[in-house]
């Protein structure tokens, strides 16, 4: 079930008598740049409107609770005893990681929180990162304790290593917690040196299509892409001692020495390498408002991904394919890491409500399977959600 904000700010009053501050997490979405973020290259992320929303006021009786509204479960805690993961309920430590971690900043008053959203789980879209940065943003908010952003996003991700055990990169935290409507992150993972460039989309629209599949192996798959390109990296440093990661390997340097690759490697790496650049050129056409050179990226982005890196899947190499024939599409890849989840898709507005239709079409009578399609606007980075704005929604 989906709830939106005014959904918690009415369960939390119901539940606690009391006024809360309301706090909006976006998930989101990476336009370009897979598999970029461990080889120290280039993503470019954006948050959207879709989100986790969290009601928090300080405890008056002193007794700290979070209510998920998804789960309809209660947690309650003691902030002054020791931190720890917990095995039951499993949403919680996304939380406890980040309490912990505030901890070391000062002292947390108790509070009653209640939190809930509508970002499909498990899609690619990180409803977890959203949990964890909305969650420290308000915690740093109520506390009063001047935490930055940028802190706030790495004490995000560190819940999400130590708490929950997903060695996840900095993008989906750094792009739910630093994004600007209206535009796109580039994201040097190496340095987390950042820039924004206007995703200006008057006449297209970003439209997310899920397969609604999660094929097994993927994290031996993903351990299996790392593996490969970290070898590729060992192979060109016995002739460029300098290079660090393939984020410093050009596609030159990378034919030169074809021959001593072993199996995939030479695929894995060309792909991160092409990818790499590729980023960066996209980043351009955005600067010069060429939406349709950046399509062709994202396509190109797709078939390198299911040639060469070799992480997509049947059913979301059938919805690049559909979305590749259909006129109304300039644009659309893979998203994530593979094997399922959702494809991004530019499609001219005119020709959204036919594209949906036709690619549903084919998937139920090729698959049988139903897709989830999310249209979705590029939104500002974690906020508070004001009364005002919140009267505007209701
Ligand atoms: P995603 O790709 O959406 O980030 P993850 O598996 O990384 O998928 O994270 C999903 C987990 O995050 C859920 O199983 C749940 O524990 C937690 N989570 C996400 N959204 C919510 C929510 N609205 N309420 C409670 N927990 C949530
Ligand atoms: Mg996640």
């Amino acid at each position: 079930m989906d709830f939106l904000p005014q959904d918690v700010a009415v369960k939390f009053r119901e539940r606690f008598s009391a006024e809360p501050l309301l706090v909006r997490a976006p998930g989101r979405i990476n336009l370009i740049g897979e598999h970029t973020d461990y080889n120290d290259g280039f993503v470019m992320p954006a948050a959207i409107d879709y989100g986790t929303y969290f009601a928090l006021a300080p405890a008056t009786d002193g007794v700290t609770e979070i209510f998920s509204l998804k789960f309809n479960e209660t947690f309650g805690l003691d902030l002054d005893g020791e931190i720890i993961p917990v095995k039951n309920p499993s949403w919680v430590n996304y939380l406890l990681g980040v309490i912990h971690q505030l901890k070391q900043h000062g002292r947390l008053k108790p509070f009653k929180c209640v939190f809930g959203g509508n970002i499909p789980i498990g899609s690619g879209l990180s409803s977890s990162a959203s949990v964890e940065c909305g969650f420290a943003f308000a915690l740093n908010e109520l506390n009063k304790l001047n935490i930055d952003r940028q802190k706030l996003v790495l004490i995000a991700q560190w819940s999400e290593h130590n708490f929950v055990g997903v060695k996840c990169g900095i993008m989906d935290q750094f792009a739910s917690m630093m994004s600007k409507k209206g535009h796109v992150i580039l994201l040097d993972c190496r340095s987390l040196a950042y820039s924004y460039s206007p995703f200006q989309l008057s006449e297209h629209s970003l439209v997310l299509c899920d397969t609604r599949v999660k094929h097994a192996l993927v994290d031996s798959d993903y351990n299996t892409r790392r593996q490969e390109c970290e070898r590729g990296v060992a192979r060109l440093q016995k002739h460029y001692p300098e290079v660090r990661s393939l984020r410093d390997v050009d596609e030159q340097m990378l034919r030169n020495h074809e021959g001593e690759f072993e199996g995939k490697e030479f695929n894995r790496c060309l792909y991160v390498v092409q990818e790499i650049a590729r980023v960066q050129s996209a980043n351009h056409d955005l600067k010069n408002n060429n939406l349709a050179a950046f399509g062709k990226k994202m396509f190109e982005t797709h078939r390198g991904l299911s040639e060469l890196y070799q992480v997509s899947c049947e059913e979301l190499d059938f919805f690049v394919d559909i979305a590749q024939k259909h006129t109304g599409v300039i644009g659309a890849r893979m998203m994530g890491g593979g094997f399922g989840g959702c494809t991004i898709n530019l499609v001219r507005n005119e020709a959204i409500d036919e594209f949906i239709t036709a690619l549903t079409k084919s998937y139920q009578s090729s698959f049988g399977k139903e897709a989830g399609i999310y249209r979705v606007a590029l939104e500002n980075g974690v906020s508070i959600v004001r009364e005002h704005d919140l009267n505007m929604i209701l």
